[in-house]
């Protein structure tokens, strides 16, 4: 068996907050003893409410924040502490895609000097070899030389994105995480980015953890799903038969919200109830107050992730051979 180009042990992490101005201080656990793995040239999509710890997941995957307990392994060495050599190098080959792009981008600098920034910082290539790949880079994302001279001001949101992109693959990295890069452009400027995704990670071989709240974006993109709700993993497998036979009870509510060929809307499940709310997590299965099949165990027990079939992972009492641990502090 192959490493896996990013592995991750079990990681959680907690943060520390006051409920209201004046309110008594409380820990939120964002995210819950998660682990998983991708395969080089993978996609992992990551999808989920608002809540779910997507997004804190992926910067713990970058290292951008460490986490609590568990471990990130990236092609079979631990994630470097920010700062040193190590991490600089590892930074390197692994690169992040925000959702705002223009946030992302300096409205005062040409863009082409935006791309050129990681080269610097890396002191990778002479001044020609940087103008030659910056000129490479403009066009690998179906841009070119005329937008490297502009302002992130003067470019639309999809050629913003597009930039932002170019920058991130200026190192040549092994590595993406894409958090909700379309969520923020127009639903056709959308489809050109994530297609452009789709052909940039073919073409060199990127592994890519792609987090949306978009069920839509995910099928399109992903090789294999993780559901996540409230910090947990709550279903995990390839993306094609995740979406041709959901199992866990908020998997399906998702995928029958989700349009799709042939789908009647009246087939759709609607989720009752409060979305995730970290800071107040439901005894038991935490989606159980929304749960249609909730009984009065799942208000008890946390269900594990368990393996009905070599390839599904569902934390869910229903499922065939689900095991349980009493609900705990945590
Ligand atoms: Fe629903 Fe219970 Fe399964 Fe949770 S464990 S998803 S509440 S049936």
């Amino acid at each position: 068996m192959t490493t896996p180009q990013v592995e991750v042990q079990a990681i959680s992490r907690t943060y520390r907050m006051r409920s209201g101005l004046f309110g008594r201080p409380i820990s939120v656990r964002a995210v819950d003893n998660l682990s998983f793995s991708i395969q080089k040239g993978e996609t992992l999509g990551i999808v989920g409410e608002s809540g779910s710890g997507k997004s804190t997941t992926g910067r713990m995957v970058l290292g951008l924040e460490p986490p609590d307990q568990g471990s990130v392994h990236f092609d079979g060495a631990p994630i470097a502490a920010p700062g040193t050599a190590a991490w600089c190098a590892q930074r390197a080959r692994m690169q992040m895609i925000f959702q705002d792009p223009l946030g992302a981008l300096d409205r005062r600098l040409a863009v082409a000097a935006q791309i050129r920034e990681p080269l610097d910082i890396h002191n990778i290539g002479t001044k020609a070899e940087r103008d030659a790949r910056v000129h490479e880079l403009l066009r690998s994302v179906d841009l070119n030389d005329s937008h490297g001279a502009r302002y992130p001001g003067a470019l639309s949101g999809g050629q913003r994105q597009r930039i932002v992109l170019a920058r991130a693959l200026a190192t040549k990295p092994d590595f993406l995480v894409c958090d909700e890069p379309v969520s923020a452009l127009d639903v056709s400027i959308q489809a050109q980015v994530v297609n452009l995704l789709i052909d940039l990670q073919a073409r060199l071989g990127l592994t890519m953890l792609f987090i949306s709240h978009d069920l839509r974006v995910i099928r399109q993109i992903s090789s294999k799903v993780a559901v996540m709700y409230l910090g947990r993993i709550v279903e995990f497998g390839d993306a094609d038969d995740l979406f041709a036979r959901p199992q866990h009870p908020y998997t399906q509510a998702l995928v029958s919200a989700s349009p799709a060929p042939g789908r009647r809307s009246s087939n759709r499940i609607v989720l009752t109830g409060d979305p995730p709310n970290p800071a107040a997590r439901p005894s038991g299965c935490a989606f159980h107050p929304r749960c249609r099949h909730a009984t009065a165990r799942c208000a008890v027990e946390v269900p594990q992730l368990t393996a009905p079939d070599p390839q599904r992972q569902v934390a869910c009492h229903l499922v065939a051979g689900a095991s349980s641990q009493a609900q705990d502090a945590a």
